[in-house]
């Protein structure tokens, strides 16, 4: 296994042509991950640097690294007595924390120190810090949402430890530019990788799997957080812009098509309709506003709230978005869902349409 892994049934990408996500791409400060012709991720592993900042944004979780699991650390790190993640210590980088894992350990922890003395001369920081800074501030919106007293401080501790020999260590302890000369372990690591961008493909067994509806483990870790936590004296609500991690959702029911897009794609099962495709229904609990359900809907009906009410964090609930009326087609007749008095199912209304349009047929209303 390489140092880092994607796993394509996880990806959103996978889910649609349409998904336009490129969070990982972005973050990525050493330009290792491409999403180019390949509508996956593909990576550099020359390039690579392990600083696991890619999975912190990744609304699914897709990657996993060789050394590090942020499962692993999340519990290692609410056994330990120190408070303190630094770089130089427990994390290859803090940005590789999302902002549910910051908030998560925050309020199990009762306080949090992220260490930033090292960011100034890093040679990942012009990304990194910025998430760091960017996740912080959310963190910290959300736990005065919640009136939690809380407090995650920036601080820069310049924790220091040496002794590292993986990659990730000599990376922390040295200059980008100089570790591949002195670093027997990081030869070894040069020799695997390769240039050459490693392209991601799916496999018909993996149909099945993109197909199955799952929360990523961050989520499973924020709740079980938020059970612990009191409730506060009143549901504060946000603005929607300033959460990164879930949103509500609007219906606008006359441009709504019943195509079924939203919900079919909709990774975790936040968006889920009954076995006659009769309604659409909304959970904000499982959202990861990973934006799929937005990038599918050609007209723009599924929207964004521009509010999100801290109640769905203790009080989930599920709203309906939309009902629609089920029918039998009277061309082909099979049962279909719409929101209009159609007559036809989508498929015959879309042949119908381009024969007229093909024939000059005028319509007949
Ligand atoms: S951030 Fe995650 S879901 Fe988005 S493109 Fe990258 S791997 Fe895929
Ligand atoms: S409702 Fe939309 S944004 Fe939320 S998880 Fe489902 S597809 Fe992603």
């Amino acid at each position: 296994m390489s140092i880092i892994h994607l796993d394509a049934t996880k990806c959103v990408r996978s889910l649609s042509v349409d998904s336009v996500c490129k969070k990982c791409e972005v973050v990525c400060p050493t330009s290792a991950i491409v999403i180019g012709a390949n509508p996956l991720p593909s990576i550099n592993l020359s390039l690579c640097v392990a600083c696991g900042a890619c999975n912190g944004v990744c609304p699914t979780e897709s990657f996993g690294f060789e050394d590090f699991s942020v499962t692993d650390f999340f519990f290692d790190y609410l056994e330990e007595e120190d408070s303190l993640i630094s770089c130089k210590k427990n994390v290859p980088c803090i940005a590789a924390l999302s902002v549910e894992h910051l908030v998560s350990m925050a309020v199990l922890k009762k306080e949090m120190i992220l260490d930033v003395g090292h960011c100034d001369t890093c040679e990942i920081a012009s990304t990194c810090y910025k998430q760091i800074l960017k996740n912080e501030e959310e963190a910290s919106y959300i736990l005065e949402a919640m009136e939690s007293d809380v407090e995650i401080k920036l601080q820069k501790v310049s924790y220091e430890k040496t002794e590292k020999t993986d990659r990730r260590g000599f990376l922390s302890a040295i200059n980008l530019k100089t570790f591949a000369k002195t670093k027997h372990d990081f030869e070894n690591e040069v020799e695997r990788a390769t240039d050459e961008l490693t392209e991601h493909t799916l496999a018909k067994t993996d149909i099945a799997l993109l197909k199955k509806k799952k929360l990523p483990q961050k989520r499973k870790l924020f709740f079980t957080a938020i059970k612990r936590v009191e409730k506060p004296s009143q549901y504060h609500v946000v603005e929607s812009d300033a959460i990164s991690f879930t949103s509500q959702k609007l219906m606008d029911k006359d441009l709504c098509t019943a195509c079924q897009m939203c919900y079919r794609v909709c990774p975790t099962g936040a968006l889920t309709s009954d076995i006659k495709n009769s309604k659409i229904d909304f959970d904000p609990f499982m959202c990861i506003k990973c934006n799929i359900c937005h990038d599918v809907c050609a007209p723009n009906a599924l929207t964004k709230s521009a509010s999100y009410n801290i109640k769905e964090f203790f009080e989930p609930s599920v709203q309906s978005l939309i009902a629609f009326n089920v029918k039998r087609c009277n061309e082909c007749n099979v049962i279909f869902s719409t929101n209009s008095k159609d007559k036809l199912c989508y498929r015959c209304k879309c042949e119908e349409e381009e024969a007229r349009e093909l024939w000059g047929i005028e319509d007949d209303e």
